[in-house]
């Protein structure tokens, strides 16, 4: 070979080299550039906390839950969504008129109560919390009082048997039963008053009462059981405990039980292509009845009347629609009665339903937050993304952000109507909250700067997506 054929293989493969390079370089900066990373205003997301928590427990079907729809409404108003309004859905919800609870003394034989000693009172919210759907019980003299009996974990129907027209006391560990099959054991014994003895949750902060649902009154065909039931603080329920053989229990409760008017509040970013295939972004509004649930989940609306603020500011392909929802708590009323309201509009349109529900991490604690998605493909991306927010916001270099795949197919969150309908959904939550449906998930807690990770990194791609 002489020397010019070589110098000319030479150059046509440095040529060919430096074509594919810069063409590869180009891709890559090119598709970087196609990366858009959308802003998030923590202290604004913070302001919205602070309001939704001014009118007390967002608890479904009151006024401050429905004042809480009306501020999200303002606020998608105010970013420029279109068609913003609230949907009210009538479901079965309870409201808690009444509960008091105290241990009176009695004399020999539990006959009558001894006149001398006086009773000890129980806190509403402190020392114990309604479970939902709880039963009324009216006292109107001391022959209303009940023995207390202890049964233990509540796992074996044939427990209750001694309870049978007295209190039972349920001591809570790991393997006990839900509330609904406790509520059903309950009755069957004839059980007249349930106590949850809080041995297990909350461990980190005392061992606080913590609301859960009931789906009993769901379920319930004919007469629903009038049965009190509640969960008592650990110490609260050690007090019960050295007192049942002089004592016993005096309720008061006035639940009122039935249709109520739930909210789901709305607003949309309109799509300039297509405005029937959209994207969905949504997460609770209201709390339990006994708590402002900053955690859970005030954070969650919060960040999406931000979201909406930031994302606004895109003109995407797709509709982008916003949702907040009532009645989760009780059992996902809102977003189940809504995707059953929309279902010929949302089925085989939505892209991808985005759940927002205790996105939050209590830095103090934990730095873990986790994403997940059904599209398995989407994890890559999902990366880019959060790498590239991380990277250019120093203050989140201390969390650890994990993206994984999760079908979403479980129902403890209001992605499941659309997860059980094969819709592809995503979730964001962060390290948990120690406070979870007790008194003291307040604003004490509250670490506005986590509120960006969820909503930037989904609301990234979402706007990737779309656009
Ligand atoms: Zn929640």
């Amino acid at each position: 070979m002489n020397k010019k054929v070589l110098f000319a293989i030479l150059a046509t493969v440095i040529i060919i080299g430096a074509i594919i390079g810069a063409f590869a370089v180009s891709k890559f900066f090119g598709e970087e550039k196609k990366l858009i990373i959308i802003d998030f205003d923590t202290a604004a997301a913070r302001e919205n906390v602070e309001r939704l928590i001014e009118n007390g427990p967002r608890m479904s079907g009151s006024e401050a839950e429905e004042l809480g729809a009306k501020y999200i409404v303002s606020k998608y108003e105010e970013a420029g969504l279109s068609d913003c309004h609230i949907e009210k859905f009538s479901v079965n919800m309870f409201d808690v008129h009444r509960a008091e609870v105290s241990l009176v003394q009695y004399g020999p034989l539990l006959r009558v109560p001894n006149p001398m000693v006086s009773e000890i009172t129980f806190t509403h919210f402190e020392d114990f919390v309604l479970q939902g759907y709880s039963g009324s019980y009216t006292w109107q003299t001391f022959r209303d009082d009940l023995e207390v009996v202890v049964i233990g974990n509540g796992t074996d129907p044939t427990s209750y048997d001694i309870a049978q027209g007295k209190a039972c006391i349920i001591e809570v560990e790991e393997n006990s039963p839900g509330n609904t099959d406790v509520y059903e054991y309950a009755n069957d014994a004839g059980v007249k008053a349930i106590v949850l003895h809080n041995l297990w949750r909350g461990s980190d902060v005392g061992y606080p009462p913590m609301f859960k649902t009931n789906q009993a009154y769901e379920d319930w065909s004919g007469g629903f059981p009038e049965i009190p039931f509640f969960m008592i603080s650990r110490e609260g329920g050690v007090t019960m405990k050295q007192h049942l053989s002089d004592s016993k229990l005096r309720l008061d409760f006035d639940v009122e039980k039935g249709p109520m008017d739930i909210c789901v509040a709305v607003g949309e970013i309109p799509g300039s292509e297509s405005t029937d295939k959209l994207f969905v972004i949504g997460g609770h509004h209201d709390t339990c009845y006994n708590t402002l649930g900053v955690v859970d989940n005030t954070v969650g609306p919060a960040l999406i009347c931000e979201m909406a603020a930031q994302m606004a500011k895109y003109k995407p392909k797709y509709t982008i629609r916003f949702c907040t929802w009532g009645g989760e708590e009780e059992g996902l009323y809102g977003s189940l009665a809504y995707f059953d309201e929309h279902k010929d509009e949302l089925v085989g349109n939505v892209k991808m339903y985005s759940n927002f529900d205790m996105s939050h991490t209590d830095i103090t604690r934990t730095n873990g937050f986790t994403i997940t998605t059904s599209i398995n493909s989407s994890i890559k991306t999902f990366e880019k993304i959060r790498d590239k927010v991380v990277s250019s916001t120093s203050e989140l270099d201390k969390y650890n952000i994990n993206i994984r795949w999760d079908d979403g197919k479980w129902s403890g969150s209001d992605q499941w109507p659309f997860a059980s309908h094969d819709i592809d959904v995503t979730n964001a939550w962060g390290g948990g909250c120690y406070e979870y449906h007790t008194y003291m998930d307040d604003i004490t807690h509250l670490n506005e700067e986590s509120l960006q990770i969820g909503a930037r990194i989904v609301g990234s791609y979402i706007i990737n997506e779309a656009c």
